[in-house]
Formats: C-alpha cells, sequence, structure tokens
C-alpha cells in the first residue's frame, strides 16, 4: 500500500463515518517527505475547519506511521493554480462567507423533524432542495401556524452550512425583508439592499411572505429580486400560511411565480401521528408518559408547536411531581389556557375567530353572518380593530372574514380606536385578552 493510502486508512478510522462523508470528500495526501505531509483538499472553508477539528487526529496518525511526529500543512486546491489568479479567487473566496449567515437555531434540524404522513411532502421537499439547489425553484411551502414550517426553513440552512459550506444561504421574515427595503430608502442605499438581495447569495429564503399581502411597493420590489436570483439560477424557498391564489392582495406576476415551481402543504396531523409526536418529544426531553397521557396531549392541540409546549411544561413539572392525569390537564391548561376550544383551525381566520368567540362568547360562524346583536357587534368592531392593529391585515382582507365592506371596517377600526383613546377599560381588557389567548394558542409562550 502507498504511504499516502496508508495514512488517509488511519486518519480514516479515527473519524466517524459521517464526518468523514461530510468533510473529507475532497481530502487527500499530495505530498510526503520527512520533514513535511502536504494534504490537499478541495475548498477553503473546509481546510480551515479541518485543521481546527481534526488536528489531533492528523497528528496522531502521523505519528502512528512514522513513529514521529512531522509536521504537516493543508493547502487548498487552488495553491496549486497561478498566483494572481488565486489571489483573486481566494478573496471572493473568502468575501463569501460572511453573507451566508444568517443565525440558524441549531436545534431545527431535519433530524430534529418528525415525519409523518402531514408533513412529509414538506420535508421531502426540503430535502430535495437542500441537496440540488436550484432543481425546483422556487420551492413553496404553506400551512397553518406552529407545524413546522420555520424549522423545515432552518433545517436547511443548517443543513447547506454543513454540506456545501461556499453555499450563501440568507434566511429573512417577510417582515425583516421589508424593514430592511424601507430603512435602504431611507438611507438611500437601495443599491446596497439590492446587491445584498440579489447579487450576494446563492439561496433565499423568505418566511411568512403573507405579510406582504396588500403591500404593493415592497411587493414589486420582491418581484424583481426574485426574477433576478432566478434568471441566475439561485434558489428560492418561501414560505406561507396559505396558498398562492390565496395571497390576497398579491401582485398576480408575483402569485404566478410562487406556482411555477414546487408547491407543498403542511397539513394538520392527524391524531395518531400528533400522539407520535407526543411520544418523541417525551423520550427526547426523558419524561415518561403511557400511551393514554400521550393521547391526551395530542387531543387537546393538533398544533406541533402547543404539543412541544406541553411537552416542555411537562418536563419542568416533572421536576417538582410525578407525571399523572392532574398533573397533564394542568399543563395543558397553563399552555393552552382555560378554553375549550381552537382544536384544528385550519386558517388564521379560523383560528382567530375561535379566539375571538371564546373572548366574546359568541359562536364563530355568527361572527361573518348578518345577525346584529349588541355583544356581535362588539366583537366584530374589536376583531377587526385587532386583525388591523396586531395582525397586520389589509382592510379588505378583514372584510372578506367578516363578510363586511372596506368602510365600515375601516369605520370599526376608528371607533375602536377612539374608545381606546378615550380610555375605554372594557375595549383594552378584550384586546389584552386577545392578544393574550392568541399568543397562547400559537404557542409562542411555549416555543
Ligand atoms: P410554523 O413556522 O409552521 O408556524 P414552526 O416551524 O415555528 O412552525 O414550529 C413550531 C415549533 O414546533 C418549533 O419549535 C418546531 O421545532 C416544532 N415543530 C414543528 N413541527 C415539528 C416536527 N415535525 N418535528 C419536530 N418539531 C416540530
Ligand atoms: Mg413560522
Amino acid at each position: 500500500m502507498e504511504i499516502s493510502e496508508k495514512i488517509l486508512e488511519i486518519l480514516r478510522s479515527k473519524i466517524s463515518k459521517k464526518s468523514w462523508e461530510m468533510w473529507f470528500g475532497t481530502f487527500s495526501v499530495k505530498s510526503v517527505t520527512e520533514a513535511l505531509i502536504t494534504f490537499s483538499v478541495g475548498n477553503l472553508f473546509i481546510k480551515d475547519w479541518l485543521s481546527q477539528k481534526y488536528d489531533k487526529q492528523f497528528k496522531s496518525s502521523i505519528r502512528e506511521i512514522f513513529t514521529k511526529n512531522i509536521p504537516y500543512v493543508i493547502e487548498d486546491e487552488m495553491a496549486e493554480t497561478e498566483l494572481t489568479e488565486k489571489k483573486e479567487k481566494k478573496e471572493r473566496l473568502i468575501r463569501k462567507r460572511p453573507v451566508v449567515y444568517s443565525d440558524f437555531n441549531k436545534e431545527y434540524t431535519f433530524e430534529n423533524f418528525v415525519v409523518g404522513p402531514f408533513n412529509e411532502e414538506a420535508y421531502d421537499g426540503t430535502l430535495e432542495v437542500s441537496k440540488f439547489s436550484g432543481k425546483m425553484n422556487p420551492f413553496f411551502i404553506y400551512g397553518g401556524v406552529g407545524l413546522g414550517k420555520t424549522h423545515l426553513l432552518h433545517a436547511m440552512g443548517n443543513y447547506l452550512i454543513q454540506n456545501s459550506p461556499d453555499t450563501r444561504v440568507m434566511y429573512v421574515t417577510a417582515e425583516k425583508f421589508m424593514n430592511d427595503l424601507v430603512m435602504a430608502i431611507r438611507k438611500n442605499s437601495t443599491q446596497e439592499f439590492r446587491k445584498n438581495f440579489r447579487e450576494k447569495i446563492d439561496v433565499l429564503m423568505i418566511d411568512d411572505i403573507q405579510f406582504l399581502m396588500g403591500k404593493n411597493g415592497i411587493q414589486s420590489e420582491l418581484f424583481h429580486t426574485l426574477n433576478h436570483l432566478l434568471d441566475h439560477s439561485k434558489q428560492i424557498v418561501l414560505c406561507s400560511d396559505r396558498t398562492p391564489t390565496q395571497l390576497s392582495e398579491f401582485q398576480p406576476r408575483l402569485v404566478s411565480r410562487f406556482q411555477m415551481g414546487l408547491v407543498v402543504k403542511v397539513y394538520d396531523p392527524d391524531i395518531e401521528t400528533a400522539v407520535q409526536i407526543v411520544r418523541t418529544f417525551a423520550k427526547r426531553s426523558g419524561i415518561l408518559l403511557t400511551n393514554e397521557m400521550a393521547r391526551e396531549i395530542a387531543n387537546s392541540s393538533n398544533n406541533v408547536r402547543t404539543i412541544k409546549g406541553i411537552v416542555t411544561k411537562l418536563v419542568f413539572k416533572s421536576s417538582k411531581s410525578d407525571i399523572n392525569d392532574v398533573v397533564i390537564s394542568n399543563a395543558v391548561k397553563d399552555v393552552i389556557g382555560n378554553h375549550p376550544i381552537m382544536k384544528s383551525a385550519n386558517s388564521e381566520k379560523e383560528l382567530f375567530f375561535q379566539v375571538l368567540s371564546s373572548v366574546f362568547d359568541v359562536l364563530p360562524a355568527e361572527l361573518d353572518a348578518k345577525l346584529r346583536t349588541a355583544r356581535l357587534s362588539s366583537a366584530r368592531q374589536i376583531g377587526m380593530y385587532f386583525a388591523r392593529k396586531y395582525m397586520h391585515k389589509t382592510f379588505s382582507e378583514i372584510g372578506k372574514w367578516f363578510g363586511r365592506d372596506h368602510s365600515s371596517v375601516v369605520y370599526s377600526c376608528k371607533k375602536v380606536d377612539e374608545s381606546i383613546r378615550k380610555g375605554n377599560l372594557k375595549v383594552r381588557e378584550k384586546i389584552f385578552l386577545l392578544q393574550n389567548l392568541l399568543h397562547k394558542q400559537r404557542g409562542e409562550s411555549a416555543g
């Protein structure tokens, strides 16, 4: 066996299979002398990473074979090429790195994602797009809140950072995209904004795209951004709480771009899958639940985020007492609230109407019907105001939710705004309740 092969073999035996496959794909032994061993690798970032992470393994492998210490260096392949060219290329690569970084939540990985029939399509799609960037473009995921969309985007980000470290990935919420643009316009730096979003990235992820409904100016910028990226075969990934066609007040040209690639839905989990999810979370958190207990939790919500919140709560409670039915039902109450509602909201409107009906003690179906009572009118008016002010809905979208025309929405919002200004405590209290309940239902308090 050649000495270089031998070095590789010994080195390989010291490194886990997964890491080897991940990092040593382009690794080779370039030259061996008594004074220096030179390794080579195809990528500048891997080079640095390897020498930091595996220094010990390099040294001990060398010692094993040569029975003494010989210094080593790792070169990237480009060290071969002509000096000036190398310098240029290197600079380009080096500059690439910092823009890569959006902060990805390290917990949100593919490995930590529980796959079931309800989210399989989205999971498979995201993995595929992570592996074959640009193949299905744009990639559009939609589904209700708390069902793992953001998790999947982060999983893709984490995956790319690991597996193709020089891919420049940018993750933003639609809200951040908007704020950055507004700021850029204010500071007279739209050129830079465009450069950031068009030229400096290979993968652009925009989360919660529905936020841009009705925001026409931002949509135009987005349209040109997407076009530019698509023209240059850069991958675009979008998330939304509804289908492209349900994005009301969106420019048709944008909607048709969204539909151009792969569109996948995350469904609500069926009860069996929800039980499975509860069990997985419990197991990972190191608590034991009987089947019945898991079922009880799964029955209380089919929102994955909420389920996660309840399990987290249980972990906390289990440090103080054994887990039993009472502890579980308390944990459920802590997370969801005392309201026996909101089991399976499919859309934002449905969820909101459930919350609204619970706070005002009316039926959800009455809210967008014609019936008029004092209680209903007040629920509608405050609901409209809330949707505008806290959920950033447009007037006409709110109109559609409540089956009212534009002007009556505007009127309601104005009226509620006035009574708040006048210090109407009852209205304030309702708003406070709505905020709390919606917040809880979305599980943000927990997860
Ligand atoms: P969305 O963006 O669809 O509203 P998130 O991605 O924010 O939902 O998910 C909410 C929480 O639930 C996160 O903590 C996430 O990690 C968790 N979660 C959602 N789906 C799954 C899943 N299939 N496996 C594991 N955790 C999940
Ligand atoms: Mg999300």
